[in-house]
């Protein structure tokens, strides 16, 4: 929640896209960010593929079966779906809704195919991509995740190449070398964008009253 003059409270929160191909680390880079940033809450999609050792149904995602899937694409109830290494992934219209209008900042990680819709459909989204430093640290993530079969890191190493290929659509890029100096940076893009004047019209007047004396320090 707000933290001084500079937080001041936004509404709606903001709707920030974080994508990168599998293993650049956007996942831990987005978990640091929940912990180092107030008021930032993670958005967790539908997919169908298979839970990963560890992974908890909705806490990481929610794991549905394709038909399930295919029942929330029919109603709409997908801000953005796209199929990614063969399995289905969404993103819930209604919870980041619901979490934008509470005044809390979303952050999806979702593919290139999601983030393009979502720049169609929601004209204020802030998007960032995450580079790794060189195809040899990517491999050498992906292996060291240790969470992957060799015949999926294959894979994802050869879909890596067609997700990077977008970076250029994105609003910002960060390079995920030393993990603390890239968490910096987009620590830094999302304290920087909370300034934007166009985020926070409405709350920035009531404030600038304030200050002006026009509407007394104690309410409205
Ligand atoms: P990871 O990349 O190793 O974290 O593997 P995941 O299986 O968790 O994600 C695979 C890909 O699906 C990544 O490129 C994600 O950005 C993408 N993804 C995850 N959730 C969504 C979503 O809700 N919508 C879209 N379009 N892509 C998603
Ligand atoms: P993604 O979500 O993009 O697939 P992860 O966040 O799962 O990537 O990161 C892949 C692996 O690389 C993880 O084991 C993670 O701990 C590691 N990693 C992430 N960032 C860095 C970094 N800057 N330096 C070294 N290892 C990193
Ligand atoms: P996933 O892509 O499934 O969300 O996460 C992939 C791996 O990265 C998991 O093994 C997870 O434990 C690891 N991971 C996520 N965040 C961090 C972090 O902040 N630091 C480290 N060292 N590993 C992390």
């Amino acid at each position: 929640m707000p933290e001084g003059p500079a937080d001041l409270p936004h509404q709606p929160g903001l709707l920030i896209i974080l994508s990168a191909p599998s293993g650049a680390g956007k996942t831990s880079l987005y978990r640091a960010l929940l912990e180092r940033v107030d008021g930032v809450v993670a958005s967790v999609s539908h997919t169908t593929r298979a839970p990963r050792p560890g992974e908890r149904d909705g806490v990481d995602y929610h794991f549905v079966d394709e038909a399930e899937f295919e029942r929330q694409v029919a109603e709409g109830a997908f801000l953005e779906h796209a199929r990614v290494f063969d399995r289905y992934y969404g993103t819930s219209r209604a919870a980041v809704e619901a979490e934008r209008a509470a005044g809390r900042d979303v952050v999806l990680e979702i593919d290139w195919q999601g983030a393009r819709q979502i720049r169609e459909r929601v004209a204020d989204a802030v998007s960032v991509f995450v580079l790794p430093p060189s195809r040899e640290a990517l491999r050498e993530r992906l292996e060291g995740r240790g969470q992957d079969d060799p015949e999926v890191i294959e894979r994802r190493m050869r879909d890596a190449e067609a997700e990077i290929s977008h970076y250029a659509e994105y609003d910002y890029v960060i390079v995920n070398d030393e993990f603390e100096e890239a968490l910096g940076s987009l620590v830094a893009v999302v304290r920087g964008e909370r300034c934007r004047l166009d985020h926070r019209r409405e709350t920035l007047a009531v404030f600038a009253d304030r200050l002006m004396g026009k509407i007394d320090e104690a309410g409205g």
